[in-house]
């Protein structure tokens, strides 16, 4: 399998290491309009490489290298300062994609590949992405809530004291201030949280689940805080996606994707079946009546900002 990166700042260099730790690419071209970054990244990974996988890694500064790529990743882009918002890097983000896309698809094959976004804010970059492009929309995939489903699942688990594996709760609508945690479909080894809880005498107050959704929208701020900007789980999160991918694994994730046509489209991320062929069906879990309308509200939010641009 080809693999092509297209911005090699924090996020694309650790999406290219998790990528190449999963020993599935043959080849790797990383793009960036820093041609030295890039280079220096392949130079760098190509040495890691060699302690793992047989594989090659290049760089390059012309789109013609990406020629025969099954899965491009696009990680250009600006990212957020400390108190920056997602939607605040919407109109640098909107040229970034709109210089890309036109070029990525003049260079690969329309019928086969994949094109996973990365770039915030992740829901408009995947309609505009997806537009752009004119592939089908199950081909063009955006990391969504992946990486929000997975702090929820880890701290939910650690609240009630199992392992993360055992915890199948998801985070919906957008990947950003307003993404919504469906507890009412929340499930513990296949019972539903509430009735967990009661069997296992766990109390899960409203105050603790508040302050759980609290942790989980706000990680990726505190991330930030700390270190400047956050790499590692969204780096695991897409190898995750290539994987499930590249096997065919049809396991469920919450990836973003354009549901809808005209007016009415809109991408945010569902519990999608994910394969070969990118999403193969699509999700509704059963949310109580304020879950329901905290979802259309997200999806609001996102198409207002995709009208924005
Ligand atoms: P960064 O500043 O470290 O790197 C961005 C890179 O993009 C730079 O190397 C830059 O040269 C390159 N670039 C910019 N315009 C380009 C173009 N037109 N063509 C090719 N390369 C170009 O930023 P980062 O921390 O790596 O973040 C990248 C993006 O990923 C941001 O939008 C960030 O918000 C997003 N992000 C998303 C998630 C998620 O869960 N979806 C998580 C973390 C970060």
């Amino acid at each position: 399998m080809k693999i092509a990166i297209i911005g090699i700042g924090s996020v694309g260099a650790a999406v290219a290491t998790a990528v190449a730790g999963t020993g599935l690419a043959r080849e790797m071209v990383l793009m960036d309009r820093d041609g030295m970054r890039s280079r220096a990244a392949a130079e760098d990974l190509g040495h890691a490489a060699a302690f793992s996988y047989d594989i090659k890694i290049t760089a390059a500064n012309n789109y013609r290298a990406i020629r025969g790529s099954d899965i491009v990743v696009i990680a250009a882009g600006a990212n957020q300062r400390p108190g920056e918002t997602r939607t605040d890097l919407l109109h640098k983000n909107v040229a970034v994609i709109s210089d890309i896309i036109p070029r990525v698809m003049a260079n690969v094959d329309s019928k086969k590949v994949k094109i996973i976004m990365v770039t915030n804010p992740l829901d408009v970059m995947v309609m505009l992405a997806q537009k752009l492009s004119k592939l089908p929309a199950a081909r063009v995939i955006g990391t969504g809530t992946m990486l929000d489903s997975a702090r929820l699942r880890t701290i939910l688990a650690r609240q009630i004291s199992v392992s993360t594996r055992s915890v199948n709760a998801y985070v919906l609508g957008e990947h950003g201030d307003s993404s919504v945690i469906a507890w009412n479909a929340a499930c513990i080894g296949g019972v539903a949280l509430d009735e967990f809880c009661r069997q296992t005498k766990n109390t899960l107050a409203a105050t603790t689940r508040q302050t759980i959704e609290y942790r989980v929208r706000n990680a990726a701020y505190e991330i930030i805080r700390g270190r400047g900007a956050t790499w590692d789980g969204i780096g695991a999160a897409v190898a995750d996606l290539v994987r499930c991918i590249a096997n065919d694994e049809r396991r469920i994730l919450t990836v973003s994707m354009t549901d809808g046509t005209g007016r009415n489209a809109v991408a945010m991320s569902m519990p999608r079946v994910v394969g070969e062929m990118g999403v193969m069906a699509s999700l509704r879990p059963k949310l109580s009546v304020a879950e329901a309308a905290a979802l259309r509200r997200s999806a609001a939010t996102i198409r207002k900002n995709y009208d924005a641009i």
